[in-house]
């Protein structure tokens, strides 16, 4: 709960911050170009000046890369803590987390059809991912409606969903009856910073954060929305209890389909 309020918050502030890096970065960049743009003009004229302007560039690139250390610094994650997770289980018990943050005029409904399949992923992640979700859900839904979790068990052929190999796989599906998406937006939905909400309330980062995990987790997502009816994104995760795990494989990122 703590380390979700950390997360949250962090993710929040790296929104806030991201217009000034910009900025900086973009000032830093400046003063290289310029250095290195008088250390031209000065070419076999003046080798002092030259070497001037040249120190100077160094100067403003040294400031950038340390500027970008500090911020790879701030988001990097603890080292990831992998281990068997059983989805339904883990969305089972948020039962009340959701209740509380979907709020009293939107039923939630979780439905376990899968019973012990395991995943392997940090429990953490997970549990922020369908938070995640459930947030998005709630936001497009105004409201009202309802949001549907599911978990199953799936058999995929090879490519039926993204890039994935033949395999079991788990999936988890969330549901809204919300606004859905136009096809412009679905495309982008997976931008870092990518958001259609007010400044202060989206940072953009929820599905990205939702993609990075699902491919650290060498799974697909797939996504339906309809304009007007709702949304529903799917992990499918590879299941890995020991019976039945798909291969591990180096693949692309996770392909967005519409249906
Ligand atoms: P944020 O929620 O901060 O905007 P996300 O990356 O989670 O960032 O989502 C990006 C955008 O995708 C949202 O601003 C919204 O336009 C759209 N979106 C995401 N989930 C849904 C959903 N369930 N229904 C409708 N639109 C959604």
């Amino acid at each position: 709960q703590e380390a979700r309020m950390r997360q949250a918050q962090k993710m929040e502030a790296i929104g806030q911050l991201t217009g000034g890096i910009a900025h900086d970065f973009n000032n830093m960049l400046a003063v290289v170009m310029g250095g290195l743009e008088l250390a031209k003009r000065q070419l076999g004229q003046d080798d002092e000046l030259v070497e001037k302007h040249i120190d100077s560039a160094t100067e403003g690139a040294l400031r950038a890369a340390a500027l970008t250390r500090r911020l790879l610094a701030f988001t990097r994650e603890e080292a990831l803590r992998t281990e068997p997770v059983d989805p339904g289980a883990v969305v089972a018990g948020m039962s009340d987390l959701l209740d509380r943050t979907l709020g009293d005029t939107i039923a939630v409904a979780v439905r376990d059809a899968g019973s012990g399949w395991q995943v392997r992923v940090d429990r953490l992640q997970l549990e922020n991912v369908v938070l995640n979700l459930a947030v998005n859900a709630r936001d497009a839904m105004d409201g009202r409606g309802t949001l549907t979790i599911t978990t199953a068990g799936t058999t995929l052929s090879a490519g039926a969903v993204g890039d994935c190999p033949a395999g079991e796989y788990v999936s988890l599906s969330v549901t809204d009856t919300g606004a859905g998406m136009t096809p412009e937006v679905l495309e982008r939905v997976f931008e870092p910073f990518f958001t259609t909400k007010p400044v202060g309330k989206g940072t953009g980062l929820g599905l990205s954060q939702v993609f990075a995990f699902t491919r650290q987790a060498e799974g697909e997502i797939a996504l339906r929305s309809t304009p007007g009816e709702g949304t529903t994104v799917t992990l499918y995760l590879p299941r890995r209890d020991g019976k039945a795990a798909a291969p591990a494989l180096q693949r692309p990122a996770p392909a967005v389909r519409q249906d």
